[in-house]
């Protein structure tokens, strides 16, 4: 079962984040990764297959990109694609909409049909990644990201348990459950 942890406040997020992460390695995974928004307003994201020490050991080889006091985190227990790194959470749409998912989103195959149709390039094989572009798709004007995650969650059918980040709003985060 899958694990998430999610950081947001005035301390460096990385060292909580993996903290947080071994944790929860008792419920068993078998990829994890995380996205810190630094403070140049991007989004920095290391993933690794296996135990949670090797994204660490990742981290620590790219530590000066991953500083920031906003991120999230997720052990993987895949169900949609293989374990590997590119099917390891947080999924990025556009280089801004970073999510971590729990759960499985019945309905991904059609909703990504469409997402292909109006654009979206996908670079996993997961259920997942159609949570993060069609947040992004919300996210038009002056819609916030409460608001595009509330209109997006419309379209999910499944069970879910959600943290979402945008490069575009430092200092939020919504999350979301349903199932
Ligand atoms: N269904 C998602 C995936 O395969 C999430 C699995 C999980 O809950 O860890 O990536």
């Amino acid at each position: 079962m899958c694990g998430i942890v999610a950081v947001i406040g005035s301390r460096d997020a990385a060292p909580l984040l993996l903290k947080g992460l071994k944790t929860l390695e008792y419920r068993g995974y078998d990829s994890a990764g995380i996205v810190v928004l630094s403070g140049d307003k991007e989004l920095h994201r290391t993933r690794a297959v296996g135990k949670v020490e090797n994204l660490e050991n990742k981290i620590n080889k790219t530590q000066t990109k991953m500083v920031g006091n906003t991120g999230i985190a997720h052990t993987r227990w895949a169900t949609h694609g293989e374990p590997s790194n590119r099917n390891a959470h947080p999924h990025i749409s556009s280089g801004t909409v970073s999510i971590v998912h729990n759960g499985i989103i019945e309905n991904y195959a059609e909703l990504k049909i469409s997402q292909e149709s109006i654009g979206y390039k996908f670079t996993s094989d997961t259920d997942t990644e159609v949570i993060a572009h069609e947040i992004h798709d919300k996210l038009k004007g002056d819609v916030d990201l409460l608001a595009a995650t509330l209109e997006a969650i419309k379209s999910f059918e499944g069970a879910y348990g959600l943290a979402v980040l945008s490069s575009k709003f430092p200092g939020r985060m919504v999350a979301a459950r349903s199932g």
